[in-house]
């Protein structure tokens, strides 16, 4: 069927009208320009190399880090980062991480992220630095190891203390050594702790594990590893130039105190995931951590996630890296896509249900 031919009032009217739409379609385009494609929440190695993708994939990604390098800054010599047989530094690390993202384009501001919309559309985060808008977010802001918040820990942090066993049992060769907690984490930890050290010793505040059969059986099997149950450690004990030398212990039940001359001392008492800031809108699991698929997609449409702050089981620099490459990967067809279909949906989207 043929359309009827338009009289020449109407051809004037659709002449109008397309210019008005050429306007607005103006607007509108103008308007996406000043929308970011991407931003990145986190400075780790998750969020670094989320940037070097996205700087690479030409999306111009703006990384809002309130301390850039994260938990790598906090650390020695990282022997285990692929491409580093001399070991690196881990400061050192993420400098290069930092370099290699702005060399491709990406934009770092060091800024303190308050609040993100993420079902608004475009995607809203405010930080003390202002307003960003973007049409898609990969939240990479990893997590913090659980504190034991006694005297001395802070001192010795780096100086006997550990976080990582992973990271920094290489250091505790043929010294003793103690472990805090009763989760697998811990078991593990001290299984591991067993090539290096001569003796591990297992703290734990209670007299049943919390860990899996498996790492029980596993960690119980080592000769070098010896439980001590119903305890605390209530300080870390040392000297300027030794580090750590020993460990105040308290039995719970008895009351009674002793002291556990180590070297090291591995806190393996959970983490905290920063995700608290995006708490009601995006899916956590019952430990806090957010929930992705493998893609590193979240349920919200643009919303990507990559690092500790969705993995509470291998938290290494690498892992990160590689999660954040995925979610690079992801966030820009999202956006590719989205150009296709000329930015539709303007308006908010649900949050996970
Ligand atoms: P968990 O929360 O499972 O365990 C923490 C342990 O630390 C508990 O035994 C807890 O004691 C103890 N603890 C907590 N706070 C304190 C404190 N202030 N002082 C002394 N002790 C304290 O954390 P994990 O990191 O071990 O594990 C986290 C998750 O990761 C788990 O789901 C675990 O299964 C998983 N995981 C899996 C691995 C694997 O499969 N290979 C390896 C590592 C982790 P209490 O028991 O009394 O609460």
């Amino acid at each position: 069927m043929r359309s009827p031919r338009p009289s020449d009032s109407g051809g004037r009217c659709a002449a109008a009208e397309g210019r008005a739409r050429a306007v607005i379609m103006g607007q509108m385009e103008e308007a996406a320009e000043m929308v970011r494609e991407v931003i990145i929440i986190g400075g780790g190695p998750a969020g670094f190399t989320a940037a070097v993708y996205t700087a690479r994939a030409r999306m111009s990604p703006l990384v809002i880090a309130a301390s850039p390098g994260g938990q790598l800054n906090l650390t020695s010599g990282v022997g285990n980062f692929p491409g580093f047989p001399d070991e690196v530094l881990g400061p050192d690390l993420m400098t290069r991480m930092r370099r290699q993202a702005e060399n491709y384009g990406a934009e770092i501001v060091q800024e303190s992220v308050k609040e993100a919309a993420l079902g608004a559309r475009p995607i809203r985060v405010t930080t003390d630095g202002g307003t960003h808008e973007a049409h898609s977010v990969i939240i990479a802001t990893g997590s913090n190891p659980r504190k034991l918040g006694i005297p001395g820990e802070e001192r010795y942090a780096g100086k006997g203390v550990s976080y990582c066993a992973t990271c920094d049992g290489f250091f505790f060769r043929d010294q003793t050594v103690a472990v805090v907690g009763g989760g697998d984490t811990a078991l593990e930890d001290a299984a591991f702790l067993t090539r290096f050290a001569v003796k591990v010793h297992v703290i734990h505040r209670r007299d049943k594990l919390r860990g899996s059969a498996i790492m029980q059986e596993r960690a119980k099997s080592k000769e070098k590893v010896a439980f001590i149950w119903d305890t605390v450690v209530v300080e870390a004990q040392g000297e300027e130039d030794k580090g750590l030398t020993a460990l105040k212990l308290k039995n719970v039940k008895s009351g009674d105190v002793g002291v556990l001359p180590v070297q090291g001392l591995f806190v393996a008492i959970g983490h905290v995931p920063n995700s608290e800031l995006f708490r009601g809108q995006i899916e956590l699991d019952p430990m806090g951590y957010i929930v992705a698929d493998e893609r590193q997609r979240t349920k919200i449409p643009g919303v990507f996630v990559a690092g500790d702050v969705q993995d509470h089981i291998y938290r290494q620099a690498v892992t990160a890296a590689g999660t954040g490459c995925k979610a690079a990967i992801e966030a820009e067809r999202y956006v590719a896509e989205l150009q296709d279909r000329g930015y539709p949906g303007h308006d908010e989207v649900e949050g996970p249900a």
